[in-house]
C-alpha cells in the first residue's frame, strides 16, 4: 500500500513537471529522517505525530508537514541537535521555508505565485497610499470636499453603488484565487494523507483545533515561545484577538449588507445597532491583536522562522492594524469636514488588504486549515506502517 502511494504521487508529481525536490524540500526530508529517529517532540504538535507514520518525506508529503507547522518554537528549544550542534536541526525554519514555497507553487493564477517574494510592509504601505491619493481625488473631482456641509455622510462622499463596484470584484478575486490555491494544495496532500474521504468527527475536529488554535499552546498548555525557551500563552492570546477580530468585522459588513438590501435599512448604522457592535468588538479585537503580535514580532528570537518572510507578515500586521484604527479614525469624524480624507485612507486600506490576501499571510490560515482537515481524516486511518514487518 505505501509502495503504491508513493508511485502514484511520483506520477502526479512527474506529470505536473514537479518531481525535483527544491533546496527547501530536501532540508526538511533531512530534517524528518533525524527527527524521525528521535521523536523527542512527539507531543508538541500535529507534525511530529504525522511524521512519524511516515519512513520516506515525498514532495506532498512535506508540503502537507509544513503547513501543520506554525513555527511556535517548542521543537527549536527542545532540540538537542539545533545549531551549533553539526545537524543544524531548525524544524521551524526548514518548515517555514516551505510553506512560503508551497503558497507560491499553488497559487491561482500561477504567474501572481511570484507575489509572495514581494509582498511586504513598504508595499502595503505603497499599495494603501496610492489607493487613498487616487480616491481623493475621485472626491476632488466632485467638489471641494472642505466645501462639505458638516453633516455629510460616508455615501455623500462615495454613493453605495460606487463602494459596491469598487470592492466586490476586488472580493470576489481574493476569495476565488485563495479558493483555487488551496484546491490545488488539498487535492495533492489529499494522496499523501491515505486518500480516505472527509468525515465529520474529523472536520469536527479540525474545526476544534482551528477555532482554539489548538496548537499554540506548545502541546501541554504553557504555550509557545518567544524570545527564549520561556513558555508564554501571550502568541495565542494576540493571535485570538486577531482571527476574532477580523472574523466580527466581517460578520459587521455582512450584517450591513443585509440590512441594506433586505431590511430597506441604509447605512451609517448607530449605537447599539448589530452592525455598529459587531464592528466595534472586531476592530477592537484586530488593534489589540496586530499591536501585541507587532511587538512579539520584534522579540522573537532569531533562529525562529524564516528572517526573509518577516516583511510579509509585518505588510499583513500593518494592513490590519490600518483597518481598524482608520475605521474607529471615522467613527470619531463623523460630521466633521476631516471625514472625506479618513474616508479615502480606511477605504484605501480595506482595498489594499484585500487585493493582496491571497498573495499574503492570510495564505497561512487558510492552507494551515486544510492541513488540520487532514490531518485529523488521516490520523483515523490505520498506519501505513502497522503493515510493516
Ligand atoms: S526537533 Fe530535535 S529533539 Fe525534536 S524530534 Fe527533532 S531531533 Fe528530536
Ligand atoms: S515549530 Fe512548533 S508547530 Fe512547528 S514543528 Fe516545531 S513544535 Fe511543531
Amino acid at each position: 500500500m505505501q509502495v503504491l502511494d508513493a508511485l502514484t504521487r511520483t506520477a502526479r508529481d512527474l506529470a505536473n513537471g514537479n518531481i525535483v525536490p527544491s533546496l527547501a524540500e530536501t532540508e526538511v526530508a533531512r530534517q524528518m529522517q533525524i527527527c524521525n529517529a528521535c521523536r523527542y517532540c512527539e507531543g508538541f504538535c500535529a507534525v511530529f505525530p504525522a511524521m512519524t507514520r511516515r519512513l520516506e518525506f515525498g514532495k506532498a508529503d512535506i508540503h502537507f508537514l509544513a503547513n501543520l507547522c506554525h513555527d511556535c518554537g517548542a521543537c527549536l528549544h527542545a532540540c538537542q541537535y539545533a545549531p551549533p550542534h553539526e545537524f543544524a536541526i531548525n524544524v521551524p525554519r526548514a518548515m517555514a521555508r516551505v510553506r512560503v514555497q508551497t503558497y507560491a507553487d499553488y497559487a491561482w493564477p500561477s504567474a501572481l505565485g511570484k507575489l509572495y517574494q514581494h509582498n511586504g510592509l513598504g508595499i502595503s504601505l505603497v499599495l494603501v497610499f496610492f489607493l487613498a491619493f487616487f480616491l481623493f481625488l475621485a472626491v476632488l473631482a466632485n467638489g471641494a470636499p472642505w466645501k462639505m456641509s458638516m453633516g455629510a455622510d460616508f455615501y455623500d462622499i462615495f454613493p453605495h453603488g460606487i463602494l459596491v463596484l469598487l470592492f466586490v470584484p476586488v472580493f470576489l478575486f481574493a476569495s476565488l484565487a485563495l479558493a483555487i490555491g488551496v484546491r490545488r494544495f488539498l487535492r495533492d496532500i489529499t494522496v499523501a494523507t491515505s486518500g480516505a474521504p472527509l468525515t465529520r468527527p474529523a472536520a469536527a475536529q479540525a474545526a476544534d483545533a482551528v477555532l482554539r488554535l489548538k496548537y499554540l499552546d506548545g502541546g501541554h498548555g504553557a504555550g509557545c515561545h518567544d524570545e527564549d525557551d520561556a513558555h508564554t500563552l501571550a502568541r495565542r492570546r494576540f493571535h485570538h484577538c486577531t482571527f476574532y477580530g477580523f472574523l466580527l468585522c466581517f460578520a459587521a459588513t455582512s450584517v450591513a449588507t443585509i440590512y441594506h438590501y433586505f431590511l430597506g435599512l441604509a447605512a451609517p448604522y448607530d449605537w447599539p445597532s448589530l452592525p455598529k457592535i459587531l464592528g466595534v468588538a472586531g476592530g477592537f479585537g484586530l488593534l489589540i491583536g496586530t499591536t501585541g503580535l507587532c511587538w512579539l514580532k520584534l522579540r522573537r528570537h532569531p533562529l525562529h522562522g524564516d528572517q526573509a518572510q518577516k516583511p510579509m507578515d509585518q505588510g499583513f500586521i500593518a494592513l490590519l492594524f490600518l483597518v481598524s484604527a482608520s475605521g474607529f479614525a471615522l467613527w470619531l469624524c463623523r460630521g466633521t469636514q476631516a471625514l472625506p480624507m479618513v474616508l479615502c485612507l480606511h477605504l484605501a486600506a480595506v482595498m489594499a488588504l484585500f487585493a493582496t490576501l491571497p498573495y499574503g499571510k492570510f495564505a497561512h490560515g487558510v492552507f494551515r486549515s486544510a492541513a488540520l482537515l487532514r490531518y485529523c481524516v488521516e490520523r483515523r486511518q490505520p498506519g501505513r506502517l502497522d503493515h510493516c514487518g
